[in-house]
C-alpha cells in the first residue's frame, strides 16, 4: 500500500465524521491545508452566503491562507480580531461584535473520538461564539486534535496545549518557563474558561472540516 500512514488517518477522519455527524455537526474531511482553504472559498461560503465574517483563535484558519484571503475581502463585513497594532479597547470591541456576525472561524484545541470539541479561552471569545452567536461556524479541524475521550482532551489541552500557548503568546506564566501547567494565578493567564461542545444546536450550525494534516497545536 502507497502511504498507509494517511490512509490510516484518513479512515480515523471518516470515522470521526459520522460521530461528529451523529452530533448534529456538518462535516466534510480534506487531505490538505490547501484543500481546507478551496473547500471554505467554494462550497461553504457559496451555501452560508454570509455578509458579514469574523475569527477567533486558530492556527490553522491562517496557515491554510484564509486568513490572508478573508482580510481583503471588499464584498463582505470583515471584523478583523488578528489585526496587529490595534488598541486593546478597540481589540475587545471587535471581539464583542464579532459575536454577531454571519460566519466565524475557528479551530479546537481537542477533539474525541466520541465526537464532541473541547476548548479553553483566556478571554473566551472563541468559545461564546461557538456557542451561540454567530449564525453558523466553520471549525477548521488538524488530525493531531483528535483524542479517545473527555479525560484525555482536558489533558491534552491543560497539559499540552496551554502551555504552548502561552509561549506562542509571549505570556508571564510559569508554564512558560517549566513546560508544566501549574494552574496559576498569574494576571496573564490564559486558561480561564473550559467549553465542551457535545452537540451541534441548530444542527447543522456548525460546519467541521477535518483535514488529514497536523495542524495548528
Ligand atoms: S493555568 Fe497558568 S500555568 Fe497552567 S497552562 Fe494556563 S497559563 Fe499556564
Amino acid at each position: 500500500m502507497e502511504n498507509p500512514k494517511e490512509n490510516f488517518w484518513r479512515l480515523r477522519l471518516e470515522a470521526l465524521k459520522g460521530k461528529l455527524e451523529k452530533n448534529n455537526f456538518t462535516v466534510d474531511v480534506v487531505d490538505r491545508l490547501e484543500e481546507a482553504r478551496e473547500l471554505v472559498l467554494g462550497k461553504i461560503l457559496s451555501a452560508r452566503n454570509p455578509k458579514s465574517v469574523s475569527w477567533g483563535g486558530s492556527m490553522t484558519f491562517v496557515s491554510c491562507g484564509l486568513y490572508e484571503v478573508l482580510r481583503t475581502r471588499k464584498d463582505l463585513e470583515v471584523i478583523d480580531t488578528f489585526e496587529k497594532g490595534v488598541p486593546f479597547e478597540e481589540m475587545l470591541e471587535r471581539r464583542r461584535r464579532a459575536l454577531l456576525v454571519d460566519l466565524f472561524f475557528t479551530g479546537t484545541n481537542a477533539v474525541t473520538e466520541q465526537g464532541h470539541l473541547v476548548n479553553l479561552d483566556m478571554y473566551g471569545n472563541r468559545v461564546a461564539a461557538l456557542t451561540f452567536g454567530p449564525r453558523a461556524v466553520v471549525v477548521l479541524i488538524g488530525r493531531n486534535k483528535i483524542v479517545p475521550d473527555l479525560e484525555s482532551a482536558f489533558h491534552r489541552v491543560k497539559e499540552y496545549a496551554a502551555p504552548i500557548n502561552a509561549m506562542r503568546l509571549d505570556k508571564k506564566t510559569p508554564c512558560v518557563k517549566t513546560g508544566v501547567c501549574q494552574d496559576c494565578s498569574s494576571p496573564e493567564r490564559i486558561c480561564n474558561h473550559w467549553t465542551v461542545t457535545a452537540k451541534c444546536f441548530p444542527k447543522g450550525r456548525i460546519h467541521i472540516v477535518l483535514i488529514n494534516q497536523d495542524c495548528g497545536i
